[in-house]
């Protein structure tokens, strides 16, 4: 061996880094009021809305298997797959449109991912504790009084995950009707996954995984930032004010030590759900949950400081030492205005096609199996099939009439066509036309141009004008 080659060092660096569990501190304030008013209201229209009726049926259900969804008094068919589209787009915009104006607040306030692990984190700590509790029994040796705790922790958290789950598919199949099914065990296989799948999903989430939903899973933590500018609303610590950190009494003269703000207490850290130090500066790990604001002013109080070392502001105010106010004069500006205008654009067309959406559908189909015959001397018939839809919430009858020729006439039906509430039904039906009409030209062979109207019997407003061809043999 040369005892003069070089040596080289090695270092193992391990690809997989091991998740360490964060136990968040509970704290309280002005913003986690907020996070909890969100938690009470999303929740209270999640698990309330499938219980609520309209008439007879639920006011709010997507029956998949009659391909129908029942939105309070709107009744909405695959036709209407539009309006989903729309609501996309609304979805995707008003997205857009918040997250340049405020940042993460989805994230923060009401995406199902933080309001569940929001209810986990209070199931766990009434069970088990405060933060440092939680620790403790995280190292603690096995035993009964571990084992108990654990245990009643995930009954707990089992209750509601199952629950949700229960909740869930009751959007799909009346929600008493799944309580009877389920007591006489009598749910169906996609039912069963369906509770099962979702309970799972939030136990999961919430229980578990937690901020790594946030962190690895989520693709808004990744897009968002190209939607940030200068002037976005983001939850930052002011290092001009808060740096050199470092511990004091309370009775301290900071300005004589020559440090800042920051008591370097290490609260915001505690606080975070997702584990991460807001003083290190704007990190797309942050959720904009606020927590550390809190967390932050209940020392600053302690402390006799101002408030909002950690606090709302916008990128410029910060490295321009702006007042408040100047973030509500940056609110509009080109990026805003163009999402807003878009926003309530679409917004006001889909609510007027809404509001005027006329509750009669009418599908014309020709007969291909008999396309035109001389049904009686000097007659020609053409056989056609209509699908007549009502999608009102209430039964209707509708007379059928044929124009574009002269003396045409709808025959082999019996007028006027009964349908169901949300129903549709479908109406085979013969026109007839005389060759030789009285008082006008001899129909000629070929294909005419024939308009079918459909009007309802008690409102002539909702109508349907549906065109069509009528074949002349030769
Ligand atoms: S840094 Fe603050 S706002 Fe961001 S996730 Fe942590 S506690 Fe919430
Ligand atoms: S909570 Fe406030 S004072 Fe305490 S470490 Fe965080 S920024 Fe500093």
């Amino acid at each position: 061996m040369n005892d003069t080659a070089p040596t080289v060092d090695t270092q193992e660096v391990a690809l997989y880094e091991i998740r360490r569990r964060i136990h968040p501190r509970a704290v309280h304030g002005t913003f986690a009021a907020w996070r909890w008013a969100l938690v009470f209201a999303t929740q209270a229209v999640f698990y309330g809305l499938p219980w609520l009726k309209w008439g007879d049926r639920p006011a709010v259900l997507f029956d998949l298997a009659a391909r129908k969804f029942y939105i309070f008094g709107l009744v909405f068919w695959p036709q209407d797959a539009i309006y989903l589209t729309v609501l996309l787009i609304l979805s995707a915009l008003s997205l857009f449109l918040f997250t340049a104006v405020a940042g993460r607040l989805w994230c923060g306030y009401a995406c199902p991912q933080t309001v569940y692990t929001e209810i986990f984190l209070w199931i766990e700590q009434k069970i088990e504790g405060d933060r440092l509790a939680r620790i403790r029994l995280d190292a603690a040796p096995p035993s009964l009084k571990k084992f108990v705790t654990r245990a009643l922790k995930h009954i707990a958290w089992l209750a509601v995950a199952v629950w949700t789950g229960y909740t869930f598919v009751g959007y799909f199949t009346p929600i008493r009707e799944l309580g009877v099914r389920t007591i006489t065990w009598q749910l169906g296989p996609w039912e069963t996954f369906w509770i099962l799948f979702y309970s799972f999903a939030t136990y999961g989430n919430a229980g578990f995984m937690r901020e790594q939903v946030c962190k690895y899973m989520c693709p808004y933590a990744r897009f968002q930032s190209v939607m940030f500018d200068r002037d976005t609303l983001i939850i930052t610590y002011d290092p001009q004010r808060g740096e050199p950190r470092g511990a004091r009494a309370r009775t301290a003269d900071r300005q004589a030590q020559g440090i800042g703000d920051c008591v370097d207490c290490g609260i915001c850290v505690q606080a975070c759900p997702t584990g991460i130090d807001i003083r290190d500066g704007l990190q797309y790990e942050c959720i904009g949950c606020a927590a550390c604001i809190d967390g932050c002013d209940q020392v600053m109080d302690k402390m006799g400081y101002p408030r909002g070392l950690i606090r709302y502001t916008t990128e410029r105010a910060l490295s321009e030492r702006l007042p408040s106010s100047s973030i509500v004069s940056h609110l509009v500006r080109p990026r805003t205005l163009v999402y807003g205008t878009l926003l309530l654009a679409i917004a006001s067309v889909a609510a007027w096609s809404l509001a005027t959406r006329n509750p009669l559908r009418v599908d014309v189909m020709r007969d291909r199996g008999a396309l035109a015959r001389e049904a009686s001397p000097g007659v020609v018939e053409n056989v056609y099939r209509i699908q007549v839809m009502n999608t009102d919430e209430r039964a209707r009858r509708y007379d059928v009439h044929a124009k574009g020729l002269p003396g045409i006439a709808v025959a082999g039906i019996d007028q006027p066509v009964a349908v169901d509430s949300a129903g549709t039904r479908l109406v085979p039906l013969r026109i007839a036309a005389p060759l030789e009409p009285a008082g006008a030209p001899a129909l000629q062979p070929g294909t005419h141009k024939i308009e079918l109207i459909v009007t309802a019997t008690d409102d002539p407003t909702i109508s349907r004008h549906e065109h069509t061809t009528f074949i002349v043999p030769r």
